[in-house]
């Protein structure tokens, strides 16, 4: 395929420099829909991040993180299919197949581990159902979301899906015709992005355009993964909506206390070893990493003893990001800490870590 012939000069597939725009505001759009934002992320934390927040709060959260993914996959789907294509597939079945087959080869491009499709049937009715098999999904109950969020807008009507853990790296994910109770009805609550102008310069590829840095990640569309050189981590392309919208049902569900829980969890996870400070500190600026992930234009940041500030213009998946500096501060200066923030009337996110005191030892 053309769109996973890599660039000769940084090696990233041309899919990525077609398809996504890194802007001067720290922020990655879809070219075909600037008002549509993307993040490109470390993705091997999702699932115990979301596993770790329900050890905190005491139940499972999968169910809500698989609900707000299909509302915010649907949405994204509906733009890439033609006009009138449920009245052509109504009309011919077989218009079905090649759609599945060109979502699937995309999420490859996108880094969601390697899909294909195991069977499926198409009557119009409620026994319809598509199985698909997963090697190495980014995340389980995300790709369980996308995959009923796109039969809901390919074939229209109300989809649930399922999966079932095959070998330690391979899923099998069943969805199928299912009526959503009223809670879980209704439209993600994506934000358009609105483009303000940063002064960020990336530095470019000369030959394809796309940042540099792209060249310090092993692509790999055939396998359906992408690697950072930088972590040495896994990463993924993934809509701003379908991940943020997570953190919103969440705090419709569970309350503000959710927030912290959140912060606490990321903490934990990247402290337990998910980065190591050295490579933290050796990569590229924290400017030209959080930018070309797409989460924002870090205009202020530093780091010492006395603690972290960091001012982050054009935020995105706020809670994350403020559990990443705090465990950055804490992995840094083998400290426990505190952390405040706020998001201003303006956007941008402000947050300040400070160290706890050290305990006092008493000589008496
Ligand atoms: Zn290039």
């Amino acid at each position: 395929m053309a769109e996973m012939e890599p660039c000769p000069e940084c090696g990233a597939p041309r899919y990525m420099t077609d398809e996504f725009l890194w802007l001067d505001s720290g922020v990655i759009v879809q070219r075909r829909d600037p008002k549509h934002r993307v993040v490109f992320i470390e993705c091997e934390n999702l699932d115990p991040l979301i596993a770790g927040i329900g050890d905190i709060i005491g139940r499972s959260i999968e169910t809500i993180v698989i609900e707000s993914r299909r509302r915010g996959a649907r949405d994204y789907v509906l733009q890439f299919l033609p006009e009138g294509f449920a009245e052509q597939l109504h009309r011919d079945h077989s218009a079905l197949e090649p759609v599945i087959a060109s979502q699937l080869a995309a999420t490859s491009l996108m880094g969601f581990g390697l899909a294909s499709l195991v069977d499926l049937r198409y009557e119009e009715d409620e026994d319809d159902y598509v199985d698909i098999r997963v090697e190495r999904p980014f995340s389980v109950p995300l790709w369980c979301g996308n995959i009923a969020g796109a039969c809901e807008a390919v074939t229209g009507g109300e989809w649930k899906a399922e999966y079932r853990h095959i070998s330690s790296e391979l899923y099998e994910l069943h969805a199928f015709r299912s009526e959503h109770p009223p809670q879980v009805r209704g439209k993600a609550l994506r934000r358009d992005y609105v483009h303000r102008p940063g002064d960020l310069e990336l530095k470019r590829c000369a030959t394809c355009g796309g940042p540099a840095v792209l060249s310090r990640f092993r692509w790999q569309p055939a396998r359906g993964l992408i690697g950072s050189a930088y972590t040495d981590r896994r990463v993924s392309f993934n809509g701003e909506t379908g991940l943020q919208e997570v953190f919103v049902e969440l705090e419709k569900e569970l309350g503000e206390t959710i927030t912290r829980v959140v912060i606490e969890a990321q903490r934990r996870f990247i402290k337990s070893g998910f980065f190591t400070i050295e490579g933290l500190l050796s990569e590229a600026d924290f400017r030209t990493q959080f930018a070309y992930r797409g989460l924002g234009n870090l205009s202020e940041f530093r780091m010492g003893a006395t603690g972290l500030h960091m001012k982050l213009e054009n935020p995105t998946l706020h809670l994350t990001v403020i559990g990443f500096a705090q465990a950055l501060f804490e992995l840094a200066f083998g400290r426990k800490s505190g952390v405040d923030w706020e998001l201003t009337a303006g956007g941008d996110l402000l947050a300040e870590v400070t160290p706890q005191p050290l305990p006092t030892h008493s000589l008496g």
